[in-house]
């Protein structure tokens, strides 16, 4: 359904020496594309107007729902350049579904996979310039796609919005850790956590990220990049990271991470990670894994490698987790080989090194 989009040329692209000068380094979420793909929904005529316009500020009234409300979701993929110079996306029909699951629970419209993967493609058409051509298989550039959705109704009585937009915008990026695979250290929460049983937090909407920057803010204190949650009942069991998911390598070889429930959000990265360690014949478990569990298996050596997940930072292995009570580090498997292992098998999927066995590659 790309032709289904009205296209609606930027007049003032950016010129090309200066993009090719923001692609060398763009860091994340700074720069972005010319163009953006727009959606409209209304309650009575449903989606419509589907066109690509040129990237600018929107005009939102003031009592926009929104703004007062946070009735707003989002996704987060990636555009790979692959080296025929052709580019991919990587299983977007899982943030589709993602996207689907956060709408529903956001009491916001739900957007057909054509609409979705549509929308990747035909803003794609017009700015394939801004994916980046990786310079080595170490150079993990790519261009970050940002659907999202947002209740654009002037009213301020409190219920699900009569007028919705969803656009898709594009902003190229460079690797997320500057470290690549240097260990990242991790920020335990003690005092805040990020999602309650029945609330949102199985949703990629605003309010869950909002939620975790004041956490997110004695992160910073502590040195640390990302913060790792326990759950809001018992303060127990480890969920996730404010923007990745979880996994622990034992030393008998088994792998494991946090069962889904509604307060985890389901990665893309998480779901393809069981899947690569299946087929490494790894046998990865989804179950409660508990602090305690980090804690004592981190000084016996049981536990020989930890790694977060994510679309942004792929597979990072996590060095240490700071604490109130103090430092947990692994006494053993400092070098990560598990993690090291998988991260190289997905990315040399996504980058086109390896047969997408799995069918998991979309042209755009
Ligand atoms: N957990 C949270 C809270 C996230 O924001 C993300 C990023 N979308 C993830 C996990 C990882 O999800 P994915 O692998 O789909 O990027």
């Amino acid at each position: 359904p790309t032709d289904s989009f009205d296209l609606q040329p930027n007049a003032t692209p950016t010129a090309s020496p200066i993009r090719e000068d923001i692609l060398k380094n763009p860091g994340f979420g700074r720069y972005f594309t010319d163009h953006m793909a727009h959606v409209r929904w209304t309650l009575d005529a449903g989606w419509h107007g589907r066109e690509v316009r040129p990237y600018g500020p929107l005009t939102l009234d003031p009592a926009a729902a929104v703004l007062h409300y946070a009735q707003e979701i989002f996704e987060g993929i990636k555009a790979y350049r692959h080296a025929d110079g052709s580019v991919w996306t990587f299983r977007p029909e899982k943030n589709a579904e993602r996207f689907r699951r956060s709408a529903h629970r956001l009491a916001l419209p739900e957007l057909s996979d054509a609409d979705f993967i549509g929308s990747l493609k035909a803003l794609l058409a017009q700015d394939h310039a801004w994916v980046p051509t990786p310079k080595s298989a170490a150079d993990e550039c790519s261009l970050y796609l940002r659907p999202f959705m947002i209740a654009s109704e002037k009213f301020l009585g409190v219920r699900p919005a009569h007028e919705v937009d969803y656009y898709v915008i594009a902003s190229p990026a460079a690797a997320y850790f500057k470290g690549g695979v240097e260990p990242v250290s991790i920020w335990l929460s003690s005092h805040y956590n990020r999602a309650a049983p029945g609330g949102t937090g199985f949703a990629k909407c605003g309010g869950n990220y909002a939620a975790s920057l004041a956490a997110q803010k004695e992160a910073s204190a502590h040195d640390c990049g990302q913060v790792a949650f326990l759950d809001a009942r018992e303060n127990k069991w480890i969920e996730e990271l404010g923007g990745m998911n979880l996994f622990f390598v034992f030393k008998d070889g088994r792998i494991a991470t946090p069962r889904l429930t509604d307060t985890i959000l389901e990665g893309v990265t998480r779901d393809s990670v069981l899947t690569l360690a299946r087929d490494e014949g790894l046998s990865p478990e989804e179950r409660p894994i508990s602090i305690d569990e980090w804690r004592e298996g981190a000084a016996s050596g049981e536990i020989t490698e930890v790694f977060a997940c994510g679309t942004a930072a792929v597979i990072t292995p996590v060095g240490e987790l700071v604490t109130e009570e103090g430092r947990i580090r692994l006494t053993a498997g400092s070098d990560n080989p598990i993690a090291k292992r998988l991260r190289t098998k997905l990315l040399d999927l996504q980058y086109g090194r390896a047969e997408d066995t799995h069918g998991w590659l979309t042209k755009l």
